[in-house]
């Protein structure tokens, strides 16, 4: 499966992968899930939402088991991300089917759409519009890079932008939904395991700070007549990492525009934007204020104003507390995996305030991810196939 999968989309020059939804490499994603469906006379569908199913089982019996992950990636992303997810989901269907065990519930594989959002903007379009999260009219209007509607881009791909929308009659179908993922971190590594159970995603948001000051001659301007946001925005850059250290968070501002951007030239406005995460909704607060709090000082002290908005905002997931539970125990019978939280976004996040959900994370030795450097071993992914085994085993068969 890895083999077939390499050469999509993947860039020469960089040796990350360009899977973005609705384009030729991630129709040849799509399409390799279906060949791998019917190879395993798996019964194939997409839903309204362009989401990929394969089924064991009846679709239509309801408390069905899936797993699975996605297929598209972010600019120049790693190999793993999403794709260990649903390789070891099929993987793990061939694997119940060598220890000869039936299931009595069914069975699914899934595919979830545009989960990176790395064309339109925003992350897991495709379980979004199913779990009701995202307005269908909203979803069709978002538009790429080049101006192009994901509605135009859907019906292009083949697929009917007019049919996208919340589905609740799929969502009942699912009795549980288990998310297997490259780990976005080192903790596994740190621990010395290959495989570990989420217990949480973190709340996380996205903070714009508009530092406003006086743009002036580089050359001309006395240090003491000078209105300089950039001071303030390095001030504020120093301070949210101070802030993040001190309370266990993180805080990032990986997005900076200058106006007017002239090296010689004091600028007038910087805006920076400040991603951060933390354990829990209070303490990410109080992160953020004390960011705003250290901004607005040294705005004061520069001669410079700060704006600050909220552009979004995600609660705290807590994955099913029964179905995690069930999970540590089905796999961690010899030795206790990990549990533990991350600060990534996934689909799993998204089902959960729809039905029970839980995610199994892979080592990756360097914690590297959304790059082509993303890695996980060999031995950790067959141990992660034997463990999503062990899981739907449990879950399904017993
Ligand atoms: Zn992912």
């Amino acid at each position: 499966m890895w083999r077939e999968l390499a050469a999509v989309g993947r860039d020469s020059g960089s040796g990350g992968y360009r899977r973005y939804a609705w384009t030729p490499a991630d129709t040849d994603c799509r399409a390799w899930f279906r060949a791998q469906a019917e190879d395993r006379g798996l019964a194939y569908e997409t839903d309204r939402n362009g989401n990929q199913w394969a089924w064991l089982g009846d679709s239509a019996a309801g408390d069905a088991v899936v797993t699975g992950s996605h297929l598209d990636s972010v600019p120049d992303g790693g190999a793993f991300d999403g794709p260990l997810g649903v390789v070891s989901a099929f993987a793990a269907v061939d694997e119940l089917r060598a220890r000869d065990v039936r299931p009595h519930r069914p069975l699914a594989v899934v595919n979830f759409g545009d989960e990176e959002g790395a064309r339109f903007g925003l992350a897991c379009v495709g379980s979004r519009l199913t779990a009701g999260r995202l307005a269908a009219r909203d979803a069709r209007e978002l538009r790429d890079a080049d101006g192009v509607t994901l509605a135009h881009a859907m019906e292009r791909a083949g697929y009917d932008p007019d049919a996208i929308g919340a589905d609740p009659e799929r969502l009942a179908r699912i009795g549980a939904f288990v998310e297997l993922h490259v780990e976005q971190g080192r903790a596994l590594d740190l621990d010395g395991h290959p495989v570990g159970v989420a217990s949480a995603i973190w709340p996380h948001g996205r903070w714009r700070f508009d530092f406003r000051g006086q743009a002036n001659h580089a050359g001309t301007t006395r240090l003491e007549d000078r209105h300089d946001p950039m001071l303030t925005y390095a001030e504020t850059v120093l301070a949210a990492r101070a802030r993040a250290r001190t309370s266990g968070a993180l805080a990032t501002f990986g997005k900076v525009a200058v106006e007017p951007n002239g090296v010689n030239a004091i600028a007038s406005l910087v805006r920076g934007w400040l991603d951060s995460r933390a354990a829990d909704e209070d303490t990410l607060a109080e992160v953020v204020a004390g960011i705003e709090q250290a901004a607005r000082e040294h705005g004061a002290r520069d001669g410079v104003s700060v704006e600050v908005v909220r552009e979004s905002f995600t609660p705290v997931v807590e994955f099913a507390h029964d179905l995690r539970d069930r999970l540590a125990a089905l796999i961690g019978a010899d030795t206790p995996v990990p549990v533990l939280p991350t600060g990534a976004g996934h689909d799993a996040g998204i089902l959960a305030s729809a039905v029970p959900t839980a995610m199994l994370f892979v080592r990756n030795p360097t914690g590297v991810s959304h790059s082509p450097a993303e890695f996980a071993a060999e031995d950790d992914c067959a141990a992660g196939v034997t463990a999503l085994a062990d899981v739907l085993e449990g879950l399904a068969c017993r």
